[in-house]
């Protein structure tokens, strides 16, 4: 179903005119069509890499792929303005109903998609308070951003406790029980508490506190 003709060239500037439309397509554009409960008229024949309808025509190796909706828009009584682009009101690329297309500038066919999508993919309102726009002029999702926001320093707190790096005071290097035991082994064959600091990657101090801390877990009855 999705095929795109290999020596085509999709043409969207082109000014394509009625008159250009050879009889033999005419008479079976609309056989590779089909209608959707919501009006649509959908393309069923080749589909492009944007997934716009293609149709092509002319002699072999020398074929040219237009798009579907600008050719329906033509077949209409429709004239291309080669500056503008042919809007679908109904935001569905397959459609080539022709009542669903109109001629607009690029810039407004932007705005208008753009002001289609009332929310965001996590179906948060794209308005009102939850509303941000981004320096560069993007709708950015409040409630999104904070999640992303509170995500990223979770995980860079879970990171950093992991190579260790927290600061004594916030969330210090939890040690395993084992860890703990080599600790006190090492006490125990004379290794300096300042070389076994340094091979934990711990102050002084805090061997201290887990050697003595531990001293006392095991003291208890
Ligand atoms: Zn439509
Ligand atoms: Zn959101």
């Amino acid at each position: 179903m999705a095929y795109e003709p290999k020596s085509g060239t999709v043409e969207t500037s082109i000014a394509l005119r009625l008159e250009d439309i050879p009889e033999a397509t005419r008479a079976r554009f609309w056989a590779k069509t089909c209608a959707n409960d919501n009006g649509c008229v959908e393309w069923t024949g080749a589909v492009n890499s944007r997934g716009y309808g293609s149709v092509g025509w002319g002699p072999r190796g020398q074929n040219k792929s237009y798009l579907a909706h600008r050719v329906s828009f033509v077949l209409a009584g429709g004239i291309l303005e080669p500056s503008l682009t042919i809007d679908h009101i109904c935001r569905n690329r397959l459609c080539v109903n022709a009542a669903h297309l109109e001629q607009v500038t690029g810039k407004e066919n932007i705005q208008r998609a753009a002001r289609l999508i009332t929310h965001c993919k996590h179906g948060h309102p794209l308005s009102g308070e939850n509303l941000r726009l981004s320096s560069r002029g993007k709708r950015v999702c409040r409630t999104c951003a904070a999640d992303r926001s509170a995500e990223w320093s979770a995980a860079s707190r879970e990171s950093r406790r992991a190579r260790g790096l927290m600061k004594s005071g916030r969330v210090a290097r939890q040690f395993t029980d084992e860890e703990l035991a080599e600790m006190h082994k090492f006490v125990s064959l004379g290794v300096s508490k300042a070389r076994i600091a340094s091979d934990f990657k711990i102050s002084f101090k805090r061997l201290t506190k887990l050697l003595s801390a531990n001293d006392n877990a095991e003291a208890k009855p």
